[in-house]
């Protein structure tokens, strides 16, 4: 097992249930899009007659049955529902999974968590251990799930390998939690298993990768202010040219990373530079602000119309975080 090809067989058919790891199963969700690669990895963790549902995914009907009836075969009771973050296509269809089978949301966010995750905690489901590792970046909220009986670790989308993924938290923190995950698994053979995209092992590797191109973005944003260009556009478009339309969010939000980042650091822009992006950031924040604002409003909306019916997938660029481009 541990020399086979993790990638293997990659993509499954979604909401297709397979052993991917001792109390470990897998099923794809249904919501490919050009931000969530082939859809978001779901995850069934078991062990003797407990079990618990992992990132399931959109607002999907038949791919939340599949994942309760995975979740219940051979007798199992599902004790909770647990989220590596809480990004949409992670997340949208917690609420109503825990709800159909009564039980918690796990979680370190605050908008989800019936019960608390907390850095270092080990949770039982049955015989099986799984340890929470805080590893904010990707979000605030993103955590690791290490499986020690089954030398696995979820990632979430704190690390997906060889593909991207986007920093909608704080680009330092990412580091550390890079950083943290290298150090982890050190010398020990692991397989890592992702919230998009097939299984790797290759941990260390993967997690410098992300490092290198993190900090080789940040040295050319850091050049792109010094030759003059103060506005989170102006220096999306040099760090992203091929970015438009519905991927711009994406960008920005890693530009915004990227500058706080610099923004933390003592020496790296001249005061006027740090001024000029200092009333950007502000300017980006009120207008995310009124942008969440708006989308609340229309889904409050939406929730007073009568049921039409038709609920299907709703996979817009807005409700996932990653994207294909070989530029991250
Ligand atoms: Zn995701």
């Amino acid at each position: 097992m541990m020399t086979a090809d993790a990638s293997a067989g990659w993509p499954p058919a979604p909401d297709t249930p397979q052993l991917v790891a001792p109390g470990v199963l897998h099923l794809l969700a249904p919501n490919a899009s050009s931000w969530t690669y082939e859809g978001t990895n779901s995850y069934v963790l078991f062990g003797g007659d407990a079990a618990v549902i992992v990132d399931p995914g959109f607002e999907d009907a038949a791919h939340h049955e599949a994942l309760r009836s995975a979740a219940q075969a051979d007798g199992r009771r599902v004790v909770g529902v647990l989220l590596t973050h809480d990004h949409p296509d992670h997340s949208d269809g917690a609420r109503t999974v825990a709800a159909s089978l009564g039980v918690p949301i796990i979680a370190m966010s605050p908008r989800f968590a019936d019960e608390f995750l907390t850095d270092g905690q080990v949770l039982r489901i049955g015989e099986l251990e799984a340890h929470v590792i805080h590893t904010p970046g990707h979000s605030d909220d993103s955590v690791c799930l290490w499986l020690p009986q089954a030398s696995t670790l979820l990632t979430g989308d704190t690390l997906l390998g060889a593909r991207s993924s986007g920093v909608m938290g704080t680009l330092s923190e990412l580091l550390d939690s890079l950083e943290k995950l290298r150090a982890f698994v050190g010398e020990r053979e692991v397989l890592a298993l992702p919230g998009h995209g097939p299984a790797f092992r290759n941990v260390v590797e993967s997690a410098m990768r992300v490092i290198d191109v993190r900090m080789q973005r940040i040295n050319e944003v850091r050049g792109f202010i010094a030759d003059g260009t103060t506005s989170l556009e102006g220096l999306t478009a040099l760090l992203y040219p091929k970015h438009a339309g519905s991927r711009a969010m994406f960008a920005v939000s890693t530009v915004v990373s990227t500058v706080n980042y610099l923004l933390e650091q003592p020496d790296a822009l001249s005061s006027d530079a740090r001024e000029k992006l200092t009333a950007e950031l502000e300017r980006y924040d009120r207008m995310i602000a009124e942008r969440m604002k708006a989308h609340k409003e229309s889904v409050d909306a939406e929730a007073e119309r009568p049921q039409s019916g038709s609920d299907s997938a709703k996979a817009s660029d807005e409700d996932s975080d990653e994207r294909k481009e070989e530029r991250v």
